[in-house]
């Protein structure tokens, strides 16, 4: 049976959001799909709510965000996703607002929710 959870992302154009869809593989996830949503139904969906831990991957077919169309992601210590596009080391979390150095992401978790 495979596990799929939906993760929130902020895109840094205009601040809009998207669900990123990540599949269970081995002891991380590969993330195969993202779509626009909108933040009143993000929380309906509870996208905020559950946990992915380990590391994540794109799948090859993984179109990017919506908006900006990066492959990439920062991952902040408040647990919520972020757009990184660009080679900016300086980063500021468009959901809580915390800014500072970017390191390399450890796997120990992040905001997600709801199986699809
Ligand atoms: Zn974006
Ligand atoms: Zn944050």
């Amino acid at each position: 049976m495979m596990e799929a959870r939906i993760a929130l992302c902020k895109c840094k154009e205009g601040g809009n959001i998207y669900g990123v869809r990540f599949e269970k593989m081995g002891d991380g996830w590969k993330y195969t799909w993202a779509f626009p949503v909108k933040e009143a139904a993000a929380k309906r969906e509870h996208y905020d709510q559950t946990k992915i831990v380990g590391q994540i991957v794109p799948e090859s077919g993984y179109p990017g965000c919506p908006y900006c169309r990066t492959k990439d992601f920062v991952i902040c210590n408040c647990g919520k996703l972020n757009c990184h596009n660009g080679n900016d080391t300086h980063f500021t979390c468009n959901w809580c607002g915390l800014s500072g150095t970017l390191g390399a992401y450890d796997g120990s978790g992040f905001g997600s929710g709801g199986d699809l």
